[in-house]
């Protein structure tokens, strides 16, 4: 799956995205601000800190599994303050700190969820309601 192009995924946040850690996450948490009614700049913003994320996890050999709050705070202490990544990228602290802290929001959701499929043995119920945050 790659993230398509719409105005909520210009085409840099993609191109950011393609390749690194959160490709396919990115997409499912873009649905999710979606269905929580974010307009489209800020989905666009948003996605702009993850894939700056996502570039710096695959960079310094990171997964999905070890993203936690004391990662992203590594990353906007250490990295951000100190950062010579591509011009345009998304450096904004509050912005990025708000963007992850969705991320993770969403992530542990994901992954309770992948865990209870697990232990029921299969994908029978729907994805988490987007209505409980
Ligand atoms: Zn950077």
């Amino acid at each position: 799956m790659s993230l398509r192009v719409t105005p909520k995924r210009p085409r840099r946040t993609r191109e950011w995205l393609r390749g690194t850690v959160l490709a396919i996450a990115a997409e499912g948490f873009s649905e999710q601000l979606e269905r929580h009614g974010y307009r489209p700049e800020v989905i666009s913003n948003y996605l702009g800190g993850v894939a700056h994320f996502s570039h710096w996890l695959t960079r310094t050999r990171r997964r999905v599994e070890d993203i936690d709050e004391a990662l992203i705070k590594g990353f906007l202490d250490r990295h951000v303050a100190a950062c010579h990544c591509a011009t345009g990228c998304t450096r904004r602290r509050l912005e990025l700190r708000l963007a992850l802290a969705l991320l993770l929001q969403w992530l542990d959701r994901s992954r309770s969820f992948a865990r209870e499929c697990a232990r029921s043995g299969g994908w029978k119920r729907s994805w988490p309601s987007s209505n409980t945050t």
